[in-house]
């Protein structure tokens, strides 16, 4: 399989890189900024050279999505998957009146349009049949889940729900799922969390392998494939 997957230098990100090629997968690593200053992701490149190939992709930017989709063409690299990882969490704990509107415009142009403009120009280089589109959500984008707090992120991770539900209809032949992977032990989830990001990926890998049942006109779930509540 050929995976690509955005913010893919730590956290979850570096988690599906690691993951995907032990199972012998290619896997097309979306990073911003100077690569060599991601000495984690070299070091996986460097132990598996013919799996790993690093893209740069600012999901915020649109030309270096296309400039990534150009390599990738180059490269005559198919996707069977793509993960769309990459995310922020900039109002972090904030009430509603101490909200900075600025930040919410940065957080919905990673977390909701960031996703939208990889999907807009890589869809066309999934095969098709039998391929998949990740979109990583959080438990924090359910209405079932309101709190005051993380309202710009939790609404950005509501729209990227819808987002994942209109394109699971508009998308023939590529299942799309929108799944919250868990309070993670990484830079944004923190110290105190209970699960290691490389859990989280075996786990939404099972997801995408079918070996978890999931209803396929529900894209919104956990990582075990539990259904969520929009
Ligand atoms: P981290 O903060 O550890 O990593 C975030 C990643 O996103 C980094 O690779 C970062 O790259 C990348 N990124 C941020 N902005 C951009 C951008 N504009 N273009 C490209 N890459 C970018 O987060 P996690 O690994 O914990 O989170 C991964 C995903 O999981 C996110 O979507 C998050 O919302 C979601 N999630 C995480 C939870 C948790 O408990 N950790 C809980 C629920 C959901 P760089 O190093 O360049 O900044």
């Amino acid at each position: 399989m050929n995976i690509l997957v955005t913010g893919a230098n730590r956290g979850l990100g570096l988690s599906f890189i690691k993951l995907g090629v032990e199972k012998g997968y290619k896997m097309i690593a979306g990073i911003r900024g100077d690569k060599g200053k991601h000495e984690d992701l070299l070091k996986v490149q460097a132990e598996y050279p013919d799996l790993v190939e690093i893209v740069n992709i600012d999901v915020s930017d649109e030309e270096s999505i296309r400039q990534a989709k150009r390599v990738l063409e180059k490269l005559d690299l198919e996707l069977d998957g793509l993960i769309n990882n990459a995310g922020v969490l900039v109002d972090r704990g904030k009430k509603f009146d101490e909200l900075d509107l600025d930040e919410g415009l940065l957080t919905f142009d990673i977390n909701t349009f960031g996703p939208i403009r990889v999907v807009k120009h890589m869809h066309a280089l999934l095969k098709g049949e039998d391929s998949f589109i990740v979109n990583i959500s959080s438990d924090a984008g359910s209405i079932a889940n309101t709190y005051d707090g993380d309202y710009f992120y939790g609404m950005s991770k509501s729209a990227l729900n819808m987002f994942s539900e209109k394109l699971n209809r508009a998308l023939k032949g590529v299942r799309v799922y929108s799944v919250h992977p868990g309070w993670l032990h990484t830079d944004m989830g923190g110290g105190q969390a209970p699960m290691s990001p490389d859990e989280s990926a075996t786990c939404i890998y099972h997801l995408v392998e079918g070996k978890v049942e999931t209803d396929p006109s529900h894209t919104y779930m956990n990582y075990k494939g539990e259904k969520f509540d929009f």
